[in-house]
C-alpha cells in the first residue's frame, strides 16, 4: 500500500480529520480535508465531528485546535513545528505592557502561545484583525506579535492607539520581502497582493493587502497577481483557480510548515503522535479570547 492511501486507511482507523495550513506542502495540501487560514481551520477545529485532530502547521495552531476541542486528541505530526514570531512574545513581556498601559486592551494574533492567549482580552488573525480592534472599548491597544500587523491595523483604525508588543516582532519570512520585490513585480506585470505580516513599504507599494483567506476571496478579480507570502499559497491558489496565474517568491518559504511530510504524517496517525496538552487553566483563559473572535468572524 502506498504512503497516501496507508494515510487515508490510517484516518478512517482512528475517527480523524486531517487540517492542513495554506503554507503547507503541495502533497499535504492534497491530502488534507480542510485547507485554510488560521481562522478558517480554528472554526473548524471547533465544528469537527472526528474524534482526533491532525494539525499540518505549527503548534500554536495545534494549540488554539485543543483549546477549542478540548474533549478530542489533537496531533501535530512533527514535535518542534513551531513559529519563530509566536515566541518573541512572552507572559512577561504582555504584563510588564499591561502594568504600563492599564487602560488599555490586549489584542494578540493567533501566532502566539496558549500562555500568551491565556492573558489577552481576545484574539485577531490576520483576516479579522481590523474588525477586532475596532470592536473594542479602548482607545490605546496593545498588539502583539506582529508589528507589522499592528502598523497595518493602526492604518486602517487611526482613532486608536495601537502599541506593538514586543515593538519588533515579526516574521522572519513575510518581513524578508523588499521594495526590489515590489519593482520586478511591476516589470512583470499582474496584480501585486501581500501579506500584511510585510513590512509597511512592502504593504505600501502592494496593491491589495490581504490575509491568506483574503487572497483566496480576491483571486477572482484578476487573471495574474504577484503573491508576496508563504511560497506555497501559490500552489493553493492555484488549486482553486487553475486558469489564473499566480507568481511567487521561491526563497519565501516557512521552514517549520515544511517539516510536515507526508511520512511524518502517516507515523503520527500510526503512533498517535505528538498529542498536545495543556495546563487546564491556560486552556480555559485562552478558550475565552478565542471564542470572543469568533464570535466576532471574518
Ligand atoms: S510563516 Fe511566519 S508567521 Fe507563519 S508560521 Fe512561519 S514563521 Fe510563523
Amino acid at each position: 500500500m502506498n504512503l497516501r492511501d496507508r494515510i487515508r486507511v490510517l484516518k478512517e482507523d482512528r475517527d480523524a480529520v486531517i487540517l492542513a495550513h495554506n503554507y503547507q506542502r503541495p502533497e499535504i495540501q492534497d491530502i488534507a480535508d480542510i485547507v485554510g487560514d488560521s481562522l478558517e481551520l480554528a472554526v473548524s477545529a471547533k465544528e469537527t465531528g472526528a474524534s482526533v485532530i491532525v494539525v499540518c502547521g505549527v503548534d500554536f495552531m495545534a494549540e488554539t485546535a485543543k483549546i477549542l476541542n478540548p474533549g478530542k486528541t489533537v496531533l501535530l505530526p512533527v514535535k518542534d513545528a513551531t513559529c519563530p514570531m509566536a515566541h518573541q512574545l512572552t507572559p512577561d513581556i504582555i504584563r510588564e505592557a499591561r502594568t504600563a498601559h492599564p487602560d488599555a486592551s490586549v489584542v494578540l494574533y493567533v501566532n502566539s502561545t496558549a500562555e500568551s492567549k491565556a492573558l489577552a482580552d481576545i484574539v485577531c488573525t490576520s483576516a479579522n484583525a481590523v474588525k477586532v480592534v475596532r470592536s473594542l472599548g479602548t482607545r490605546e491597544v496593545l498588539f502583539g506579535p506582529d508589528c507589522n500587523l499592528a502598523a497595518y491595523v493602526q492604518n486602517l483604525v487611526p482613532e486608536k492607539e495601537i502599541i506593538p508588543i514586543p515593538p519588533e516582532g515579526h516574521c522572519y519570512v513575510h518581513d524578508a520581502f523588499t521594495l526590489d520585490d515590489i519593482a520586478e513585480a511591476r516589470k512583470r506585470g499582474g496584480t501585486i497582493i501581500c501579506h500584511p505580516e510585510c513590512r509597511p513599504e512592502i504593504q505600501n507599494g502592494a496593491d491589495v493587502v490581504a490575509s491568506t483567506g483574503g487572497m483566496v476571496r480576491a483571486a477572482p478579480d484578476a487573471e495574474a497577481w504577484n503573491v508576496l507570502t508563504e511560497r506555497e499559497m501559490g500552489y493553493r491558489l492555484k488549486s482553486l483557480f487553475p486558469g489564473k496565474t499566480f507568481y511567487t517568491k521561491e526563497e519565501a518559504i516557512c521552514e517549520d510548515m515544511k517539516k510536515i511530510t507526508l511520512h511524518a504524517l502517516c507515523r503520527s496517525l500510526e503512533t498517535m503522535q505528538y498529542e498536545i496538552t495543556l495546563d487546564p487553566e491556560i486552556a480555559t483563559r485562552a478558550r475565552t479570547a478565542i471564542d470572543r473572535m469568533i464570535a466576532i468572524g471574518r
